[in-house]
C-alpha cells in the first residue's frame, strides 16, 4: 500500500529527492537500511502539502472551506450524522449534514509548552470524538523528539534525525560524545533513548541543552542535503558547518488518538479518522521516524476504500446546538500557558506519580470548562487541550509500567501484564 500512495503522490506531481535518477532514500533514528523518501532535502512534509493543497483547489468535485474550525461531532446512538463547525470569518456556527465524516486535525503535542507542532495541534478531533463517545487509545504514548533548536522567544526548530543519519554526533556541555554510553547505535538510537540520554547530561551538569556536531561533515553536502536547516540556522547567526547548536528534546507526536480499525473506522458508525489524530495501533508505543507521514497516507486511501458505496445521508435526529455559548469566562491564553507548564513538569519524557498526580489535579480544577458546551474559539480550543491533556496523565499514571514513549520513574521496565492497550470512553 505505501508504494502505491508514494506513487499516487508522484502521479500529482510531489517532487522527491532523486539520485541517479532512483528515488533517494535516507535514514533516521532505529532504521536498520535506507528507507525514506524525502523531498527539498529536509522539507518533505512541505512539499507533499504544496502538491496536495494544488490538487485539491483544482479538483471540481472537493469544495474547501477555510477557517472553519471543528467544534463538535454530531453523533446519536453510535451514528454520526455530521459535524458543528464554527465559521470564523461569520463568527456563527454551521451544521454540516453528512453520510461520513473524516478527522484529519492531525496530533496535540501543543499540549506541552516544548514542542514541535504547528499551532494547530491542539488535539480538537481527539477530543471531539471522546466527548462524541469514540474510544480513544494510547494516549499515554507521546512521542519527545531529542533534538530542537530553541533560541528565548522564537518558534522552536526541529533538527531532523536525518542529519543525525549523515553522521552528525552529539555532544554535552563539555564538548564529550556521550551517546555511545547510552545505546549500541550511538545517535541513532530509538528517540526515547536519546531523549532521555539528553535529559540525564543536562540534568546532571546543569546544562540548559547539549549540543549538535555536524562540523566534519564536508559543508557542501550539509548545505545540498538541508537546506532547510542550514538557511533557519542561519537566520539565527549559526553556521552549522562550523558552530555546535544547541540542542533539548520537545514533545512531537501522538502514537495514541482515535481508536481506528486497519481501515480507519472508529468505534463510531459514520467516523472514520486518519493521520495523527488516529490511533491505528501501526506505531506500537514508540513511533519510528518518518512513519507518520507514511500512515496518514496510507490510512486515507482506506478510509476512501471504506466510505465507498456508503455515502448516503441518514435522516438526522434532532439536535441542540443551534448557538454558542456565553463565554466561560476564562483566560484562555493565561490557562493555556499554564496547562503546557503542567505537562511539561508532569508528564513529559520522564515520568513520576506525582508529576502525573500534579497534572490530574490541574485538568480535574477545570472539570467544569472541559464539560461547558462551546464558548468563543480560544476556549474552545483549551477546553479540547485540557481534554487531552487529562487523559494522557490519567493513562501514564495507570499504566505502571515503561514501554516506548512511555517511561516511569517508579517502573523503569516493560511488564508482561502491560501488553495491552488502554482504552478511552466517554
Ligand atoms: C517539525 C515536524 C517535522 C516532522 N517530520 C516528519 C517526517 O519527516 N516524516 C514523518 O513521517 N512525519 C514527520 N512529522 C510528523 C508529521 O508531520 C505529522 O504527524 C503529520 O503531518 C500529521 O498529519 P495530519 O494530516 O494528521 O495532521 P496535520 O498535518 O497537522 O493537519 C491537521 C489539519 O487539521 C486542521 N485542524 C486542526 N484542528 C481543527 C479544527 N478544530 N477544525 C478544523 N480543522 C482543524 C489543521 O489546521 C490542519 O490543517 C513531523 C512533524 C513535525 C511537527
Amino acid at each position: 500500500a505505501a508504494r502505491a500512495r508514494i506513487g499516487d503522490l508522484l502521479d500529482i506531481g510531489v517532487r522527491f529527492d532523486r539520485a541517479d535518477g532512483a528515488l533517494d532514500l535516507g535514514r533516521e533514528g532505529a532504521h536498520s537500511r535506507n528507507r525514506v523518501v524525502h523531498a527539498g532535502g529536509d522539507a518533505t512534509g512541505a512539499e507533499i502539502q504544496r502538491a496536495l493543497t494544488e490538487y485539491a483547489r483544482g479538483h471540481e468535485l472537493i469544495e474547501l472551506y477555510e477557517r472553519h474550525y471543528l467544534v463538535d461531532l454530531l453523533v446519536r446512538e453510535k451514528i454520526c450524522y455530521g459535524a458543528l463547525v464554527y465559521d470564523e470569518k461569520r463568527q456563527r456556527l454551521r451544521v454540516f449534514w453528512a453520510g461520513a465524516v473524516v478527522l484529519a486535525t492531525g496530533g496535540a503535542s501543543r499540549i506541552f509548552r516544548h514542542n514541535t507542532n504547528p499551532e494547530v495541534a491542539t488535539g480538537d478531533g481527539m477530543a471531539a470524538a471522546y466527548r462524541a463517545g469514540a474510544d480513544l487509545m494510547d494516549m499515554e504514548f507521546v512521542q519527545f523528539h531529542p533534538t530542537v533548536f530553541r533560541q528565548p522567544g522564537g518558534d522552536p526548530f526541529l533538527i531532523s534525525e536525518r542529519l543525525r543519519g549523515e553522521g552528525a554526533i552529539l555532544l554535552n556541555h563539555r564538548e564529550e560524545r556521550f551517546m555511545p554510553r547510552y545505546h549500541e547505535r550511538g545517535e541513532l538510537a530509538p528517540r526515547d533513548v536519546v531523549t532521555r540520554a539528553i535529559l540525564a547530561e543536562m540534568r546532571q551538569s546543569g546544562a540548559p541543552c547539549v549540543y549538535i556536531d555536524a562540523r566534519h561533515i564536508p559543508a557542501e553536502r550539509l548545505r545540498n542535503r538541508f537546506p532547510k536547516i542550514t538557511g533557519t540556522l542561519a537566520g539565527h547567526g549559526l553556521d552549522i558547518t562550523r558552530d555546535l547548536i544547541p540542542v533539548t528534546p520537545a514533545a512531537h507526536y501522538f502514537m495514541g488518538g482515535v481508536r481506528t480499525d486497519l481501515c480507519g473506522r472508529t468505534s463510531i458508525e459514520g467516523l472514520y479518522a486518519c493521520g495523527e489524530v488516529a490511533c491505528t495501533g501501526v506505531h506500537g508505543a514508540n513511533r519510528l521516524a518518518s512513519n507518520s507521514l507514511l500512515e496518514g497516507l496510507v490510512f486515507a486511501g482506506r478510509v476512501v476504500a471504506s466510505t465507498r458505496g456508503r455515502l448516503e445521508r441518514r435522516r438526522p435526529p434532532r439536535f441542540c446546538c443551534d448557538k454558542l455559548l456565553p463565554p466561560a469566562g476564562c483566560d484562555a491564553a493565561a490557562l493555556r500557558r499554564a496547562l503546557q507548564d503542567t505537562m511539561d513538569g508532569g508528564a513529559g519524557p520522564v515520568r513520576t506519580p506525582a508529576g502525573l498526580a500534579g497534572v490530574l489535579a490541574f485538568c480535574g480544577d477545570w472539570e467544569w470548562l472541559r464539560r461547558h458546551a462551546a464558548a468563543t474559539p480560544a476556549e474552545m480550543e483549551v477546553r479540547n487541550m485540557l481534554e487531552v491533556g487529562h487523559l494522557v496523565a490519567e493513562a501514564a499514571m495507570s499504566r505502571t509500567e515503561s514501554r516506548g514513549a512511555h517511561y516511569r520513574v517508579d517502573f523503569p521496565s516493560p511488564q508482561v501484564r502491560w501488553r495491552k492497550h488502554i482504552i478511552f470512553r466517554c
